[in-house]
């Protein structure tokens, strides 16, 4: 565990998935977390987003879900440093939300964020872990700082055509806590290479976007996000 113990996570979107990984992570022992999340906590969060209970309605995500990591047990390690910032992940931002983090979680619920998440982290040469959920599909994937495949490489861009997301389709619990276990598990190895020993692995159950099989990456994919 040394390496969560030194690492400090960005976590975009603070969903369902965020909330069962970041809690793990910090009963772990991870040092310390950035949430970055623009909503609020809603009725129809409160079934699947862990770190919220009823009384948190309405309030900022980052804001209740620091409130609940930091008072999570920890036993064998100092509190947890949790920072907060209360927007979304944007091409203007993003350069600067990742600086000064050792990997990044990627929670959000759409595709146009994740392939952000993607371009920018293997930019910045910080590794990634990606997860997402829709209705009874779930999978998880992590790229290294540099080498091997990057989200870009396995699904190639935004599909053509309608996606479902989980804010239309739903949510299913048993797909969202095997995907977050994954997040979680990749997270771990991810801090323990993060020097760059690690290379690309992906696990998946399903998934509607187009994929193609890894392949080298050089640096970014061949359409990186505008
Ligand atoms: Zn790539």
């Amino acid at each position: 565990m040394t390496g969560l113990a030194q690492a400090r996570v960005l976590v975009i979107g603070c969903g369902g998935l965020a909330a069962s990984a970041t809690r793990a992570l910090v009963e772990a022992g991870l040092r310390a977390l950035t949430l970055v999340d623009d909503d609020r906590v809603d009725l129809s969060n409160l079934h699947r987003q862990t770190l919220f209970r009823t009384e948190d309605l309405g309030r900022s995500k980052v804001e209740a879900a620091a409130e609940a990591l930091r008072a999570l047990p920890r036993p064998h390690a100092a509190p947890v440093q949790v920072e907060t910032r209360t927007t979304r992940f944007l091409p203007d931002n993003a350069e600067t939300l990742l600086a000064g983090h050792d990997l990044v979680i990627d929670g959000t619920d759409n595709l146009a964020s994740k392939f952000l998440i993607a371009d920018a982290a293997r930019l910045a040469r910080i590794p990634a872990v990606h997860g997402g959920v829709v209705r009874w599909t779930g999978w998880a994937l992590a790229s290294a700082a540099s080498q091997g495949p990057c989200m870009r490489c396995v699904f190639e861009d935004l599909p053509a055509g309608r996606v479902e997301t989980c804010a239309g389709a739903g949510v299913g619990g048993a797909p969202q806590a095997a995907s977050a276990s994954s997040a979680n598990a990749d997270t771990r190895k991810a801090a323990r290479g993060a020097r760059g020993r690690r290379r690309g692995m992906r696990m998946e159950q399903g998934s509607s976007t187009r994929r193609r099989p890894p392949q080298p990456c050089g640096g970014f994919g061949s359409v990186p996000s505008r």
